[in-house]
C-alpha cells in the first residue's frame, strides 16, 4: 500500500470543494479498494461521500424513476417502485456481485466501475487504458471475455456493469453536479467509447459528482427483464446480456428498448433491433429476425468469436420472454 489521505465530506459543497483539489470520490468502496490494493488506482487523497443526501428513489413529476446516486444495489433492487415500474433494472441488480456486495455498493459507483480486463488489472501488462500509449496485451493476449463490438485499435476491454444495461436501454439520464452547477447527460454520452484515449472512460468532469440516475417516463404498460449469460450461475461478469422493454398494445409493438452488455467497451444500445420491432406484431419469427441484428457491426477477436451467435441468442431469447409477459 502506499499513503493516502482520507476525510468524510459532511456535506455535497466540501465534497465538491475536496473534489475539486484532486480528491478521489469514495462511496461503498467496494471496487476502488481492490484496485488501490492491486496499486491500478493510486488516488492521493479519498473523499468520502457516504454521508451526503444522495439515497432517495422517487418518482418525477413527469412520472419518471429518480435514484439517487448513494442508494444501495440492494435497495435499488429491491425498491417497490423500481420492482414494479422496471423489473429490467431489479433483475440487472440482482443478477450482479453477491449480496453482501449490493449491500454496500452504490449505484453511482456501479455505473462508475472500471473494466475487469485481467490485463488492466496486472500492473506488470501493457495496457493503454492505465498507462496511456503502453500498448493493449489483450490485442494478442486471452481475450475471450473482451468487446466486440465499440473497439478499437488501443481497447478492446468490455464495461462490466449490468445495471448499465438497463439504463442505457431505457434511455435514462446521469444527473451531475459540479463547481458550475448541475447538468444532465444522456446516458448514451456519459459512458465513452476507448477510441485513442481509453483512460478517458465518462464524460464527468474535474471535481463532479454524480448525483442521481433518472429513468425517462415510458409508454405504459412496459414489460421488461434482464437475461444474464455467464460462465457460471452466480457471482460471475456477464459473458452477454439483454435489457429488453417493450409496450405492446392492442397486439402491436408500440415501443422497444433494447441494449446488450458484456459485448461491447459501454452498455451497446440497439437501434437496429428496435427499429425491426417496432409497428410489429410479436411471433417467434419476428424475433428471430429482430435479433439477428444485434450483432451488426461487430469485430470478433481471436478468442471471442462466439459473442457474436451467443449475442444473437441472447437478445432472441430475451425479447420472446419479455413478449410473453407483455
Ligand atoms: C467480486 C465482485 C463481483 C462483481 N460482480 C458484478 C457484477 O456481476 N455486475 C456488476 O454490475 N457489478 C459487479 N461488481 C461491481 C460492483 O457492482 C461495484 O464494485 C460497485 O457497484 C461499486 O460501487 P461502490 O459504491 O462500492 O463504488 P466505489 O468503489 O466507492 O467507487 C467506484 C468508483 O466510482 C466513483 N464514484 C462513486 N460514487 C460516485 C459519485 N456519486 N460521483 C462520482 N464518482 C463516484 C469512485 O470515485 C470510484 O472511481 C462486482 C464487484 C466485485 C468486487
Ligand atoms: S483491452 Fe483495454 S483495458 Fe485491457 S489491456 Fe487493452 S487497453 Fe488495457
Amino acid at each position: 500500500m502506499y499513503p493516502f489521505t482520507y476525510t468524510k465530506a459532511t456535506d455535497t459543497r466540501e465534497a465538491l470543494d475536496a473534489g475539486q483539489r484532486g480528491g478521489r470520490y469514495i462511496a461503498g468502496g467496494t471496487t476502488l479498494v481492490d484496485l488501490m490494493r492491486e496499486t491500478v488506482e493510486r488516488p492521493g487523497s479519498l473523499v468520502d461521500i457516504g454521508g451526503l443526501p444522495l439515497h432517495e428513489v422517487r418518482v418525477t413529476e413527469g412520472g419518471g424513476l429518480r435514484i439517487g446516486a448513494l442508494v444501495t444495489m440492494a435497495e435499488a433492487a429491491t425498491h417497490p417502485k423500481v420492482r414494479i415500474a422496471y423489473p429490467v433494472v431489479s433483475q440487472a441488480l440482482e443478477l450482479s456481485a453477491s449480496a453482501q456486495l449490493r449491500n454496500m455498493a452504490t449505484i453511482g459507483g456501479n455505473i462508475m466501475q472500471r473494466t475487469r480486463c485481467t490485463y488492466f488489472r496486472d500492473v506488470t501488462a501493457d495496457c493503454n487504458k492505465r498507462e496511456p500509449g503502453s500498448g493493449c496485451a489483450a490485442l494478442e493476449g486471452f481475450n475471450r471475455t473482451h468487446a466486440i463490438l465499440g473497439t478499437s485499435d488501443s481497447c478492446v476491454a468490455t464495461h462490466p456493469s449490468d445495471v448499465a444495461v438497463a439504463f442505457a436501454a431505457l434511455e435514462a439520464r446521469v444527473h451531475l453536479l459540479g463547481p458550475d452547477g448541475e447538468r444532465t447527460v444522456l446516458f448514451a454520452d456519459f459512458l465513452l467509447k476507448p477510441g485513442s484515449t481509453p483512460n478517458r472512460e465518462q464524460a464527468l468532469r474535474q471535481g463532479e459528482l454524480i448525483t442521481a440516475v433518472e429513468i425517462p417516463a415510458h409508454a405504459r404498460p412496459l414489460a421488461s427483464g434482464y437475461l444474464k449469460v455467464r460462465d457460471r450461475q452466480s457471482y460471475e461478469f456477464a459473458l452477454t446480456s439483454a435489457a429488453v422493454a417493450l409496450h405492446i398494445r392492442r397486439g402491436v409493438i408500440r415501443e422497444a428498448k433494447v441494449a446488450a452488455g458484456g459485448v461491447g467497451t459501454v452498455p451497446w444500445k440497439l437501434p437496429a433491433v428496435e427499429q425491426a420491432l417496432i409497428g410489429e406484431r410479436p411471433s417467434g419469427r419476428l424475433w428471430a429476425e429482430a435479433a439477428g441484428h444485434a450483432a451488426d457491426g461487430a469485430r470478433p477477436l481471436q478468442h471471442n468469436r462466439f459473442k457474436v451467435e451467443l449475442l444473437k441468442r441472447t437478445v432472441e431469447r430475451q425479447l420472446r420472454i419479455v413478449g410473453d409477459i407483455a
